[in-house]
């Protein structure tokens, strides 16, 4: 078989073992879509998308997941929620628990979005919270982070976002870490059609591996899965997703059609 640069950056640690990280391609649908129209899409993309060489992941609305988990049995497409509480159980009228959402086949939980942290005041704290408690309940949290145009023009940007990544993942123990995915988001270059260029997310996605490696050491670090989110489209994905340190998308807008094929089938 060819070598499938999909497969991504094959490294070497200390011991000489293979460390490997594979793409993971997610798919935020936000407020969009019933769960009829949720199916539709999951049978559309289901005879179009690569899922050998990339994890696949679709983030439906609440209501949808019980039938997208359906839909996607005998597949490799993998169901994601977009949020959850950080408590188990108790008066939190409107809310889910991660282990609700773990019973229903789900098994990724989006945590911290931006218009999570705008509309609805999530704090690094609540983010840190729910990623323990996804954790324990066996879901893979992927985390995002990102900097404002204010915080970008002020120059603040690599601070920010390690602070917002070392927040998150406070007392998470190394062996955790390492089933966490870091979502980039530039909230300036979320749903505005203004994508980060390939360097800038590079940079900050590198910027971020290097604080995974202070507080966990290189080895971890280098396992730990680092996505790009904000416009990602057909035509940008393949430069991006072949810079070294971005192992993947998180994608809103353009995950909501069948050209989310054409995205997770980046060359
Ligand atoms: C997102 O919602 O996480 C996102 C990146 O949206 P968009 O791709 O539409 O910018």
């Amino acid at each position: 078989m060819p070598f499938n640069k999909k497969l991504n950056l094959i490294l070497f640690n200390l011991r000489g073992e293979i460390i490997m990280r594979k793409k993971i391609i997610a798919g935020n649908w936000k407020m969009n879509k019933t769960p009829k129209e949720a199916v539709e899409l999951i049978n559309t993309l289901k005879g179009s998308i690569d899922t050998d060489n990339v994890e696949v992941v679709v983030c439906p609305s609440i209501v949808c997941l019980s039938a997208v988990v359906e839909a996607t049995k005998g597949t490799n497409i993998g169901v994601g929620a977009q949020n959850m509480h950080f408590e188990a159980n108790g008066a939190f009228t409107g809310e889910t628990s991660a282990s609700m959402l773990a019973e229903l086949g789900v098994k990724y939980v989006v945590l911290g979005h931006s218009e999570r942290r705008q509309y609805f005041a999530e704090t690094d704290v609540t983010v840190n919270q729910k990623t323990i408690k996804a954790l324990e309940a066996g879901l893979v949290p992927i985390v995002c982070v990102g900097e404002t145009l204010e915080d970008r023009e002020q120059n603040v940007t690599i601070e920010l976002v390690s602070l917002q990544t070392k927040i998150a993942l406070k007392d998470v123990s190394a062996e955790d870490a390492k089933k966490v995915v870091i979502a980039y988001e530039p909230v300036w270059a979320i749903g505005t059609g203004k994508t980060a260029t390939s360097e800038q997310a590079e940079e900050v996605c590198k910027a971020i591996r290097e604080v995974l490696a202070d507080v966990y050491g290189q080895e971890t670090a280098d396992v730990i899965r680092i996505q790009y989110g904000g416009s990602v489209n057909g035509a940008n994905a393949n430069e991006l997703f072949n810079m070294g340190n971005i192992d993947g998308g998180l994608v809103g807008g353009a995950s909501l059609t069948e050209g989310f094929a054409d995205i997770v089938n980046y060359k």
